[in-house]
């Protein structure tokens, strides 16, 4: 169903026309967007910038669109495992450089200098991990600054002195929403830059782009949108720049369901991006509030499994059998499903959920137990897509 907005409803159909279709995939290493960067510094219009190269080597390249007095700086995977935004942004581009104006003023370019740097952390996506070619992670980096790219990236926002910025991440794919059994597909944050979570003009601003945009995407996702947790954290990256007085906004892009490449998340990333852009311009954020960014139900962690077998009777042969729930997920930065959990799971949803009540497994199982191994012992193996 289309966008009630027609604008919002036009923009859709050109993010989704205009996606870069190869990056539709589960990872992303440089490789994969090198091409199209340098399909992309074909336009006149754009300026790439290599600012520098990671620990192992790699250039890190900064795409800049605009030369206005108003600077968007925006990054992604800077965790090398998490690369939906990079798509999304790369999309973006693209859609900025290609399309009609829409809502923007056709003098947009004057306006705004937009700045992004896609892949942070080219070495950890090379290995599909979390942190950069030291083993450090890069968002733990942001006082003390061993990594080149935390450097880099730190050394751009005392350069540009963004007016907005934007951190983009993945998180992993059992948020869900408040204790709805929704996946928090997108979550968002402006984070504190002080432990007492003041809010100054800049993160009012974020709290308001947040709320407008989450106003626009409920449309698609009107119970798949969460607020991140705002403790403060003083090394990190989104803390540390919020306090450098940019209007700083996380978003962390999640699962969908049967949406394995994440691909919902990317193509809400592109209009959410979109919204936020035409909204510094227009102002159509300023009447949120911070009751509509506070409104928004929390990000809950483990509310999700994968496979949630439930009230499963277990008998060891010796003691009283008993029966529990067992969740099963992936493991870290693998295809293998494995037993994550043991007991009273009330509160924690399956993407595929089994009513195990006329279930017996003669034994007892383990945290950590292969679950393929498992689902074949109860027959179950086949049953839920792959697994
Ligand atoms: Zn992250």
């Amino acid at each position: 169903m289309s966008h009630p907005d027609a604008a919002i409803a036009a923009l859709e159909q050109e993010v989704i026309a205009l996606q870069w279709t190869q990056l539709d995939r589960r990872h992303l290493t440089y490789p994969d967007i090198a091409p199209i960067i340098d399909e992309l510094t074909q336009h006149e219009k754009l300026k790439v910038t290599t600012i520098g190269e990671s620990y192992l080597g790699t250039p890190i390249r900064r795409l800049s669109l605009g030369q206005g007095p108003l600077i968007i700086l925006a990054w992604t995977q800077m965790h090398g495992d998490e690369p939906t935004a990079t798509a999304a942004v790369l999309d973006w581009l693209r859609l900025l450089l290609e399309r009609s104006p829409g809502s923007l003023p056709t003098d947009w370019h004057e306006l705004i200098t937009l700045h992004v740097i896609p892949m942070l952390n080219p070495d950890g996506a090379a290995q599909e991990i979390r942190q950069n070619g030291q083993g450090i992670d890069i968002n733990r980096d942001a006082l003390v600054q061993q990594t080149p790219e935390g450097r880099l990236l730190w050394q751009q926002v005392q350069r540009l002195q963004p007016t907005v910025a934007f951190n983009l991440h993945d998180q992993n794919p059992y948020y869900a929403v408040g204790d709805s059994a929704e996946p928090a597909t997108i979550a968002f944050l402006a984070p504190a830059y002080h432990p007492d979570k003041h809010v100054d003009s800049a993160r009012l601003q974020a709290k308001q782009l947040i709320a407008h945009m989450r106003h626009i995407l409920s449309h698609w996702l009107p119970q798949g949108i969460a607020r991140y947790d705002d403790s403060y954290s003083a090394r990190s990256f989104g803390d540390r720049i919020a306090g450098a007085g940019a209007s700083t906004i996380l978003i962390e892009s999640g699962a969908h369901r049967d949406d394995p490449h994440r691909q919902v998340a990317r193509r809400l990333n592109v209009i959410a991006l979109q919204v936020a852009l035409e909204a510094v311009l227009s102002g159509a954020h300023r009447d949120t509030t911070l009751a509509d960014y506070y409104g928004i139900p929390g990000n809950t962690a483990d509310g999700f499994c994968d496979i949630k077998l439930c009230q499963i009777t277990l008998n060891d042969g010796t003691h009283e059998p008993f029966q529990t729930d067992i969740c099963l997920c992936l493991a870290k930065g693998s295809e293998t499903l494995e037993v994550d959990f043991i007991g009273d799971a009330r509160g924690v949803h399956g993407f595929v959920e089994h009513d195990a009540r006329e279930l017996t497994l003669p034994g007892l199982v383990r945290i950590g137990d292969d679950a393929a191994a498992l689902l074949q012992r109860l027959g179950l193996r086949g049953e839920h897509g792959n697994w």
